[in-house]
């Protein structure tokens, strides 16, 4: 019954190393680099906002700046509600087009406008409304991994952090649902609240590479070890958890959990962020290559990793660059798209 998409087949940016820029720079050109940029956000009147998967440097920049590091959620809500008139947004193309729905009147910036994510190059608008159309009874629901016009044809737009209490309360009020674009993300929720979902196929290329062959192996190494994962992951490495939630819930979950050691399952930028919150904590990798598999994305998203201190300080250097890399979103799509994204920032766990 779920939708039998073929999956596009990503065409990973392979120019770049899919490493930080700044494992490459010497410890004093990455300090020169992010004292620049803080003065350059000042003189601009422009506050940072940084997703966890993004280099460490940038996101300590944007706490430091007095910006926020957050899940894709709380960027969203953070944008919408500081009165910052240019907001600087390094993640992944649909978090600026996010920010820029909810704020239409700021200016939304990104240091790297063509960094996409494979959920939403898996989610054509025009193969997705013609999906929605075959079954106009359902009711819409799409995470925020999605472009702007993907949003617009939705009835709610959720992310991680939120997707399974507004299917639990839909579900409640009897209502079919139509889900896009993770499959993996999909199922999870579908399982825990035994709603009636039909499935979008689409996948993250970092999470679906999570093996659960090769993390049961690991864990016999480390027995002691807690389980954290990402639910765009598949069923089998789920299955596996100790805790299973969005980047925030991941973070919460190694503080608050017993264990000293922790595997963890999402891409490795959120490692930065955990080494901080519990220094005497250890967090392993979860490994990406199990029996026959290849590893594309090895836990490292490489669209995230084009966010790039040369490339943020670059574009607040010169007026012609930020204009360039300005985030647009037609005023009427954005109109539409805001009204299922405001459903979810007012929704009330
Ligand atoms: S990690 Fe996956 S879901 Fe997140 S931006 Fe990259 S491809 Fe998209």
């Amino acid at each position: 019954m779920n939708k039998p998409a073929t999956l596009p087949d990503y065409t990973l940016p392979e120019e770049r190393v899919p490493l930080y820029e700044t494992e490459h720079l010497p410890a004093a050109d990455v300090a020169a680099l992010k004292a620049e940029i803080a003065e350059l956000l000042k003189a601009r009147g422009a506050v940072l906002v940084a997703h966890y998967y993004v280099d460490g440097h940038i996101q300590d920049l944007a706490e430091e700046t007095g910006g926020c590091v957050s899940d894709s959620l709380e960027m969203a809500r953070f944008g919408d509600q500081h009165d910052a008139e240019t907001l600087v947004v390094a993640g992944v193309r649909f978090m600026g087009e996010t920010a820029k729905i909810l704020a239409p009147e700021k200016r939304v910036l990104m240091p790297a406008p063509e960094a996409e994510c494979s959920l939403d190059i898996g989610c054509p608008p025009d193969e997705f409304e013609a999906f929605c159309k075959e079954h106009p009874d359902r009711t819409v629901v799409v995470y925020a991994n999605t472009s702007a016009q993907v949003k617009a044809l939705s009835d709610w737009v959720v992310t991680s952090s939120v997707a399974l209490p507004i299917v639990e309360s839909l579900d409640a009020k009897g209502e079919k649902i139509l889900w896009a674009p993770d499959k993996h993300l999909g199922h999870y929720i579908q399982t825990e609240t035994g709603a009636d979902m039909l499935l979008w196929s689409g996948a993250c290329v970092v999470h679906e590479e999570f093996k659960s062959k090769a993390l049961f192996d690991l864990k016999a190494l480390y027995p002691d070890a807690g389980v954290l994962v990402h639910p765009e992951s598949p069923a089998a490495v789920i299955g596996i958890a100790d805790a299973v939630g969005s980047t925030s819930h991941i973070i919460k979950s190694a503080q608050e959990l017993p264990h000293d050691t922790f595997i963890v399952a999402t891409d490795r930028g959120i490692f930065h962020k955990l080494r901080q919150r519990n220094p005497d904590k250890r967090f392993i990798e979860a490994p990406t290559a199990g029996d026959g598999a290849t590893c594309r994305s090895c836990a490292h998203c490489p669209w995230m990793a084009m966010n790039e201190l040369t490339s943020l300080a670059a574009m607040l250097r010169d007026e012609s660059v930020m204009a360039a890399n300005e985030i647009h979103v037609d005023p009427e799509i954005g109109r539409q798209a805001m009204i299922p994204l405001k459903r979810m920032l007012d929704f009330k766990v």
